[in-house]
């Protein structure tokens, strides 16, 4: 076989955190170690040879790249200290950037070169968008009780579609219709590329029901469950980080619809629908769990990249922190902002939800390129994964 390294991608991996690949001698400690990795598609010690070899073309469309969890047992037992748990990590940061769109966002994103720009873009959106608003204001006391965030960009009479709502839509929907549209992009070309290198040349295709049925369904279950999660040994302490985050996202996701039928559905026909939620509110109570979660499961997920870092089992890498910023930036300044208001103030109580949503346009609008991405890839892996072992991934047998 004829290899024509990519030395590029190889100096990325290395700077991504990836710098101990070239000490791997090939024993295959790691994919026996690994609680992931199946006897007739083992992994990762072909992803250490690929990537000492520079086959980047072979290593963005692998699936076992967004299949292994970062557990680190691979790391843990390798005679050599290669850590290939961080090497597979590099590859999936490279591959968000590949895949990503925009080029331009996407290679923004990938290094702490671009943070003021990530910052600074959604930071003058959402001003320029105060400033139109005309409700550059602070509220009296009274106004801040009574309507707490929501008329951060002012008030108007249609009484059909809220003033706040309608800005914080034209900035915030366009960022997520950025993503998906991103997402759409990235994960339908893996998802040749996967097929492609996995020999699937089948004119045979699944039905869409067959394909969620079958398929992706059970990924998601998989996922939601934390399945493959609690099969890791050694790094225990990721599920009590990472199962309360991602509830709290799907509570705050319910707060949020319930919030917009709420006020711009209900409260058209029933005035008295609008307005902030009181405490004792279901919804309320969901929210204020969910933030809890969150930053629990964040600052879990936060101490457990410090302990590695120091006792120098991971890297220290932008790619693993920024989105740990940016989450931890989403919980204290959306808990900060309910608590402000609590307190009755309201001059300190907008700054810090004019942050709050900053951190959430930063948390969509840069989805598809930062580690976040991992909820949509690694998906589509688990997925890929049951296709392939599936009658669809089989070799056709011609019939005389
Ligand atoms: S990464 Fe470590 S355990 Fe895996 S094959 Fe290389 S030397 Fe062996
Ligand atoms: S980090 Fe965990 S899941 Fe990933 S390859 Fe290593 S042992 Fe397997």
């Amino acid at each position: 076989m004829n290899v024509q390294p990519d030395v590029e991608f190889i100096k990325y991996l290395k700077g991504a955190g990836g710098d101990t690949l070239k000490k791997c001698y090939q024993c295959a400690t790691c994919s026996v170690r690994c609680p992931l990795s199946s006897d007739e598609k083992p992994f990762p010690r072909k992803e250490m040879i690929w990537s000492g070899w520079g086959m980047k073309d072979n290593l963005i469309a692998d699936p076992d790249v967004f299949l292994c969890h970062a557990c680190g047992d691979c790391s843990t037992y390798c005679p050599r200290g290669a850590k290939p748990s961080e090497v597979l990590g590099a590859i999936r940061s490279y591959a968000y950037n590949f895949y990503g769109w925009p080029g331009g966002l996407a290679k923004l994103a990938s290094s702490a070169k671009g943070l003021p720009m990530l910052i600074g873009i959604p930071a003058v959106i959402i001003f320029i968008f105060w400033l139109l608003s005309g409700g550059m204001h602070i509220p009296s006391k009274e106004a801040f009780a009574s309507h707490g965030y929501q008329q951060f960009f002012g008030s108007w009479d249609f009484k059909w579609y809220a003033k706040n709502i309608f800005f914080i839509v034209m900035f915030m929907v366009p960022s997520v219709g950025i993503a998906l549209f991103s997402l759409y992009k990235g994960l339908t070309k893996l998802w040749k590329d996967m097929a492609a290198r996995a020999n699937i040349t089948s004119e045979f295709r699944p039905s869409a029901v067959q394909f969620v049925t079958e398929y992706l369904w059970p990924s998601i279950v998989e996922i939601f469950t934390h399945k493959r999660f609690k099969e890791c040994t050694t790094n225990t302490n990721r599920v009590t980080g990472h199962l309360p985050l991602m509830l709290a996202f799907v509570g705050l996701f319910i707060v949020t619809c319930w919030s917009l039928l709420k006020n711009d559905v209900i409260g058209l026909f029933l005035p008295s629908w609008h307005g902030p939620m009181l405490l004792y509110d279901p919804f309320k109570i969901l929210a204020n769990v969910s933030a809890v979660a969150l930053l629990f499961g964040i600052w879990t997920l936060w101490n457990n990249r410090t302990k590695s870092e120091n006792e120098g089992t991971t890297s220290k890498t932008f790619y693993d922190w920024f989105l740990i910023w940016e989450i931890m930036a989403v919980g204290v300044t959306g808990f900060g902002s309910e608590i402000i208001r609590l307190l009755g103030m309201p001059t300190l109580g907008y700054i810090v939800y004019f942050l709050h949503l900053v951190a959430v346009m930063m948390l969509f609008l840069y989805m598809p390129y930062t580690k976040f991405a991992h909820i949509a890839y690694r998906t589509t892996a688990m997925a890929f994964e049951k296709y392939r072992e599936s009658s669809f991934g089989k070799p056709v047998i011609e019939q005389d």
